[in-house]
C-alpha cells in the first residue's frame, strides 16, 4: 500500500472513525469504492502548432444522492489519486449538508501558467469534449476549482452545448451541466460569497451554543481571498468583533492590549486593493490609520489570544511545529484541511472546538446546488433568495451535527462523518 496515498490517507481516516463507532465494516469498504474513474489523455495542440496529450481524470465517486458533484483543477502536481481522494470528500461533504449530490472530482495535470489565454480556451474546451459523455445536469455537475474560475467554466458549458445541440441531446435543463458559471450566463449571484456566508452562519449558531455574545468575541481570519473575505464580512456584520486578518504578505492586529472593535472590513479591503498588500491597513470605523495597528507575521497571527481562529487560506498552516502556540478555543476551518491530524489530536484533548472544513466551508458547495437548482426549474434566485436559502441549509446541518456530536460524545468531525456516512451507506 502507498504511504503517500492521499486517498489511503483519507480512506483510514474514515475506517478509524467507523471502527470507534462501530459501523458495519464491510459496508463503509464498499462506499469508500469510487463507481468510475476515467483517466483521460487530452489531445491538445499548443500556439506553435505542437500536439501533445495531456493526463486529466474526471472521478465519479458515489451517486446514493444525486449527481456526482465536485471541481475541476488545474495544476502541475494533479494526479489519479489526489482526484481519487477529493472526490471521496466530496460525497461526504454534500451528505453533511444534506443537498442531493453526490462525489466527484477532475483534473488535468497541467501548470495554467504556462499556458497563453487562447490556449487555455483551447485545453478547457478539449476537457469538456473528453468528459462529454460522463457528465450531465442528472449525471454529474463539475464547477471550478483550484486555477479555474467563472471564465474557464463557461468555455466549457460552451463546448458541452455545441455538441448537444449537435447530438440533439440539449434540453432547458443542459445549462445545468457546469455551477460557478458568470452570473449573465446562468450563474448564481450569491455563489461568491456562499462559502464565507456558509461559515459565518455556522459561528452564529456555534456562538449560540456556547452561549457567547458576539460583541464580546474576538476572531483572526488567516486568508482575505474569497473564502476570507466573506467569512470576514459576515462575521462582522453579525456583530462578532474580528481583530485579526491576514494575506500571504502578512497580518494586522491592533497595538498594544486585545482589541475591542472590530476591523473594518470594506475598509481593509479597500486600502489592500490600493497598496497590494493587507499588512499596514489597520482600518477601524472608515477610518485606515496604521499608527493604532501592528503588522504581524500568519504566525503571529496563529498564536493571538483571540477566542475563535478562522485558517482561510491554505493546508496544514495549524501542525506539530505550532499547534502548542494556539490560545483560541475554536477552530472554524474555512480552508481544506488547514489543521494536521497530529495538530487535530492535541488540541481537541485540550477541549479545542474544531469546526471541520466539510461542514464550514459547505456553504460553496451548497450555493452550487442553489445554481443547478436554478438552471434544472428554469428559475433565477436573486441574492437574497440564495442567501436565505443557503442559510437554512447550513442552520440545519449544524443542528444534526451538533445534536450528534452530543449524542455520540464525540468531536464535531466525528459527527459530521457520522451524519454523512449515515445518509451514503446502503
Ligand atoms: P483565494 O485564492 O481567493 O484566497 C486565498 C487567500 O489566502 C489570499 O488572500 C492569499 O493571500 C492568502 N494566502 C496565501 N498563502 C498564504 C499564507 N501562506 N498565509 C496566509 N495567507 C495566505 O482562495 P479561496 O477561494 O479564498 O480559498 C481559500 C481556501 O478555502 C482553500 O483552501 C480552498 O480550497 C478553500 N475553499 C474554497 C471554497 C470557495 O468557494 N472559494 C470552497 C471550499 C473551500
Amino acid at each position: 500500500m502507498d504511504k503517500n496515498s492521499l486517498y489511503n490517507a483519507s480512506a483510514d481516516q474514515i475506517r478509524e472513525i467507523a471502527k470507534k463507532f462501530k459501523l458495519p465494516k464491510d459496508k463503509v469498504d464498499n462506499f469508500l469504492k469510487h463507481e468510475r474513474i476515467v483517466e483521460l489523455n487530452i489531445p491538445f495542440t499548443n500556439a506553435l502548432g505542437k500536439t501533445e496529450k495531456i493526463p486529466g481524470y474526471r472521478i465519479q465517486h458515489n451517486s446514493k444522492l444525486g449527481p456526482y458533484k465536485g471541481g475541476i483543477r488545474f495544476h502541475q502536481n494533479v494526479t489519479r489519486d489526489e482526484v481519487m481522494a477529493l472526490s471521496l470528500w466530496m460525497s461526504l461533504k454534500c451528505a453533511v449538508v444534506n443537498i442531493p449530490f453526490g462525489g466527484g472530482k477532475g483534473g488535468v495535470t497541467i501548470d495554467p501558467k504556462s499556458l497563453s489565454e487562447e490556449e487555455l480556451e483551447t485545453l478547457s474546451r478539449a476537457y469538456s469534449r473528453a468528459i462529454y459523455d460522463i457528465i450531465g445536469p442528472d449525471i454529474d455537475v463539475p464547477a471550478p476549482d483550484v486555477n479555474t474560475n467563472a471564465k474557464i467554466i463557461n468555455w466549457m458549458t460552451d463546448e458541452y452545448i455545441k455538441i448537444a445541440k449537435k447530438r440533439k441531446e440539449y434540453t432547458s435543463k443542459s445549462i445545468g451541466t457546469f455551477t460557478g458559471k458568470p452570473v449573465k450566463k446562468g450563474g448564481l449571484e450569491a455563489r461568491e460569497e456562499a462559502t464565507g456566508f456558509g461559515g459565518a452562519v455556522i459561528l452564529d449558531h456555534l456562538a449560540k451554543q456556547l452561549k457567547l455574545k458576539p460583541e464580546k468575541t474576538t476572531i483572526a481570519v488567516q486568508g482575505f481571498g474569497n473564502v476570507g473575505y466573506f467569512f470576514a464580512h459576515h462575521a462582522a456584520a453579525r456583530g462578532f468583533l474580528v481583530t485579526a486578518l491576514s494575506d500571504s504578505k502578512g497580518g494586522i492586529t491592533k497595538k498594544g492590549t486585545t482589541a475591542t472593535v472590530s476591523l473594518d472590513i470594506e475598509k481593509v479591503m479597500e486600502c489592500k486593493n490600493e497598496q497590494g498588500y493587507l499588512a499596514g491597513c489597520y482600518c477601524v470605523g472608515g477610518v485606515c490609520d496604521i499608527s493604532e495597528g501592528r503588522v504581524i507575521t500568519n504566525e503571529e497571527l496563529l498564536a493571538l489570544p483571540v477566542d475563535v481562529l478562522v485558517p482561510s487560506a491554505l493546508e496544514n498552516v495549524i501542525n506539530k511545529d505550532n499547534m502548542k502556540n494556539i490560545k483560541a478555543k475554536i477552530i472554524i476551518e474555512m480552508a481544506n484541511g488547514p489543521v494536521t491530524p497530529e495538530a487535530y489530536d492535541y488540541l481537541t484533548k485540550k477541549g479545542v472546538i474544531i469546526v471541520p472544513d466539510i461542514l464550514a466551508n459547505a456553504g460553496g458547495v451548497t450555493g452550487s446546488w442553489i445554481e443547478w437548482k436554478q438552471n434544472v426549474e428554469t428559475k433565477n434566485y436573486t441574492k437574497k433568495q440564495g442567501l436565505d436559502l443557503l442559510d437554512k441549509k447550513m442552520e440545519t446541518a449544524f443542528s444534526e451535527i451538533w445534536s450528534t456530536m452530543k449524542k455520540n460524545k464525540s468531536t464535531m468531525r466525528e459527527a459530521a462523518l457520522l451524519v454523512a456516512l449515515a445518509r451514503l451507506m446502503d
